[in-house]
Parts: C-alpha cells; structure tokens; sequence
C-alpha cells in the first residue's frame, strides 16, 4: 500500500494530509476525523465566534476544494479505534480496516474533565459545557441570552475569552479560579492583575483560590442549578462552562505500544518510536532544538509547524523543530500576543504601561529575553520573536525605553 493515512482532522491533520501532496507524496492520502466537520480555525470557537462576530462558514481552515485539488480523500464523522502496527492497518469503529505505509496521529486533545462527585450527571445536563469542538461552541452559543447566569470555572485563556464574550452580551459572569490568580500558568503576576481588572472593570465577578467541589442539580436532574465551593459557597448557575485545562488524546499510540509520556513521544522530526509512525500537534510530546528541552504545546502554530516537519519527513526530507512557540488570546479590545516560553525567568522589563492598554512584558533569563507578553503591541511581538529565536540581546534599559521602536535596535 502507499496510502498515507492521518487519524485527526484539526488544524495538524488538515495541514499535513496537504503539505504531505506539497512535499511530493504520489499515494493516496486519506484523513479520518471523528468530528463531522472540515479541519477548522478552533480558537475563533472561545473568541468572534462566540461573540457572534464571524460567519460559521469562515471557520473552516481550508473549503472541500482545496482538499480536492490536493487529491486528499477525507472522511468524516469516523473514529478509529486501534492501530494494528504488526499489519500496518487501523481500525475504524464503523468496522472498516484500512491499510497505511505511513501513519500519521494527530488526535488533538479532550478537555480535562471537572473532578467532583457529580461530574457525570452534569455532563448529561443541557446547560453543563466544555469547550474544544464546534459542536461545543453552537450549543453554549444557543444558550447565551442576556441577564442569564453563567459560571466559568477555569481562569484561563479560555475561560477568561468565554467571559468577556459573554458579559459583552448582557449575561451575569462569574469566573472562578483555583490558583491565587488567573492566567497563573501562563504569565506574570503583573498581566495577572492587569486582565482581573479589565475583567472586573467590564462586570465580570472573578474569585480566586476558590476550589469547586461538586456541582448542583435541579429536582429534574436534567440541570445544573448551582455550582458548589469548598469554601461552603453555593453559587446559583443558568449556565456552566469549564476550561480547566486538556488532556492529550494519546491512548490510541499507547494502547499500539508507542512510547508516551505526557504526550506522544516523537523526535525533531515528528517520528514515533515506529518509523513508518509519526505524530503533530497537541498530542506530541517533542524536542525543541531552540528551547533545548521537549514539551508539550497546545498552540495553533505548533500544529502548523511541526506538521509540515512531519511532511516533509515522510517524504524522505528532514527539517528539525524549532520554532519559537507563540500564542495569541483576545479579550474585549486587547489583542494579547505571546511568545517564547517564561518558565524560570529572572527579571520582568514593562515596556509602555498597562494603564494604556497597549504595553508589553520581557521575561528575562541570564540576560537574555526568554518570552514577551505584548497587548496591543504587534510590532513588539515582532520583535521579542526575532529577540529569542536568534538570541539576541538587549538590555533592560533599552527593551524599557518605549521612545524607541525596538525595530530600530535589531541588527
Ligand atoms: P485538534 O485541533 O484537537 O484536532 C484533533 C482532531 O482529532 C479532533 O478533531 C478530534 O476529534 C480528532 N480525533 C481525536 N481522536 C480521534 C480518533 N481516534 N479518530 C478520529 N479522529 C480523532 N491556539 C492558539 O494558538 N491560539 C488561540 O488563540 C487558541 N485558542 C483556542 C480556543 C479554544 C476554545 C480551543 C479549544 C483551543 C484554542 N487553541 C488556541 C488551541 C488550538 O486550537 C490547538 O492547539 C489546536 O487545535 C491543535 O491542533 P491539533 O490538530 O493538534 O488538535
């Protein structure tokens, strides 16, 4: 057989299944997805989506013609169940068995389920979501009417873009977050406290270090009533929505014997422990030349990229990882950009002031920019990426020193 076969059609198995015909692959290329949909744009899902601002028909990556045109054979609505790696076959659940010279798994992530006793009853409820799929996202739209009661549990990007959302469109939002502050994972305790306020300044109610510890629901059980705290709090719910984080669908590689750990296991070159196996986005856990160390990204362009490495590999090509991993989050009119990744840094540089609306934030290690937070600042985002992906460095006075485009300080 020389069918290339991806499992997933997100954003990595959309981008794959056609750079793999832009890299030269002859066969045939075949991408099952479990959703019924094209691969398309998921973070407009938590942001213009949401807030009713874009078409439905504007999410989709790419139309059916460009997948046409690429000779790319999709089917939808099909999970796959196993990977017989001994046969080089993978198992449909409509009981179909499909032969593969090259595997590619790029099965994305699921959201991390709320652990309270009534998690399960309230996942039956009509007015309990997560948030990853379209599917989600028409249902939580349906139901956002103004005066209504929504609780968010998760302060994080997703969280917090489901909020602004939402109390732009007249509802009582209330967020509430485990750790001492929102963004905690992610960010500075100064853009921490910078996106409370704005949030607080717009009517969102947001409480931190609070743990919920079970949900409510109503006599028909068919509804969450209110969300429970371990505080003794009740808080009285119309509608919940919980983004707590995601769980990388990765059982399909561990349960063929691939190695995983936190994440699928793949080399700079998307391979998996099996060579004719490999592995793009969310669900990979991969080696980051750049960085110097693996991880795990959730990102848009981390699927972009490494799938096109992915591509270029299995057509004999080799191109290593190593991007700069970025991210971008929209709440009300701040367009946050991040890059790099800010894990042990040693000092924070402001550049402009957040009472402005338009700053940025340097995380600096050994004198080096390690990640920059920019809000409403493009041309700062532009030029931290260039900062850390060639190391260059500038000093804390000058990256401070807003009198300056810092374009001006790049060689
Ligand atoms: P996915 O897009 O999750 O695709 C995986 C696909 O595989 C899914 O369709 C799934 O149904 C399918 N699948 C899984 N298992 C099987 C199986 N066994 N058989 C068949 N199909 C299967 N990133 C950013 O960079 N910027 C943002 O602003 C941003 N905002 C976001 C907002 C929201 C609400 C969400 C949910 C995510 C956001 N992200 C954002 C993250 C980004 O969407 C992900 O990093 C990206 O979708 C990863 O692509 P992927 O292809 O690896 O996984």
């Amino acid at each position: 057989s020389s069918t290339a076969l991806i499992i997933g059609a997100g954003h990595a198995g959309g981008e794959l299944a056609v750079s793999l015909r832009n890299e030269g692959w002859s066969g045939r290329i075949l991408l099952i997805g479990e959703e019924a949909h094209l691969p398309y744009h998921r973070p407009p899902l938590s942001k213009a989506y949401l807030a009713g601002s874009v078409e439905k028909s504007s999410l989709s990556i790419r139309p059916q013609a460009a997948y046409d045109k690429a000779n790319v054979e999709i089917l939808s609505g099909v999970r796959v169940e196993a990977i017989d790696r001994a046969n080089k076959r993978v198992q449909l659940a409509d009981g179909r068995s499909l032969a593969y010279a090259k595997l590619v798994i790029a099965t994305g992530g699921r959201p991390r389920p709320l652990a309270v006793p009534q998690a399960k009853a309230a996942e039956a409820c009509s007015n309990f979501h997560y948030l990853r799929t379209l599917d989600d996202v028409e249902l939580i739209r349906s139901q956002l009417a103004p005066g209504k009661r929504l609780v968010i549990v998760g302060g994080g990007y997703i969280g917090l873009e489901v909020a602004a959302s939402a109390v732009q469109q007249g509802l009582q939002v209330q967020v509430l977050e485990a750790m001492p502050r929102v963004l905690q994972r992610v960010t500075a305790a100064e853009l921490s406290a910078y996106y409370e306020r704005k949030h607080r300044e717009a009517g969102v109610q947001i409480r931190t270090n609070v743990q919920v510890s079970d949900l409510e629901l109503d006599a028909s059980g068919q509804a969450v009533s209110a969300v429970l705290c371990s505080d003794g709090t009740r808080i009285p719910a119309d509608l919940v929505v919980v983004g707590i984080g995601l769980l990388a669908n990765t059982e399909l590689a561990a349960a063929a014997g691939l190695a995983v750990d936190n994440g699928i296991l793949v080399n700079e070159y998307a391979q998996t422990s099996d060579p004719d196996i490999y592995a793009a986005g969310d669900c990979t856990n991969h080696p980051n030349a750049l960085l110097g160390r693996r991880l795990r990204l959730e990102s848009v362009p981390n699927a972009l990229e490494q799938s096109r490495c992915a591509a270029a590999a299995i057509n004999g090509k080799l191109k290593a990882y190593a991007s700069v991993p970025w991210f971008w989050s929209d709440q009300y009119e701040l367009k946050l950009k991040m890059v790099g990744l800010s894990q042990d840094y040693q000092q924070l540089v402001l550049r402009g002031t957040p009472d402005s609306d338009s700053f940025s934030a340097f995380y600096l290690k050994d004198g080096k920019v390690i990640a920059a937070d920019t809000v409403n600042r493009p041309q700062d985002f532009m030029a931290a990426k260039r900062l850390i992906a060639e190391g260059i460095v500038l000093s804390a006075a000058q990256l401070a020193d807003d009198s300056k485009p810092l374009k001006e300080l790049l060689p």
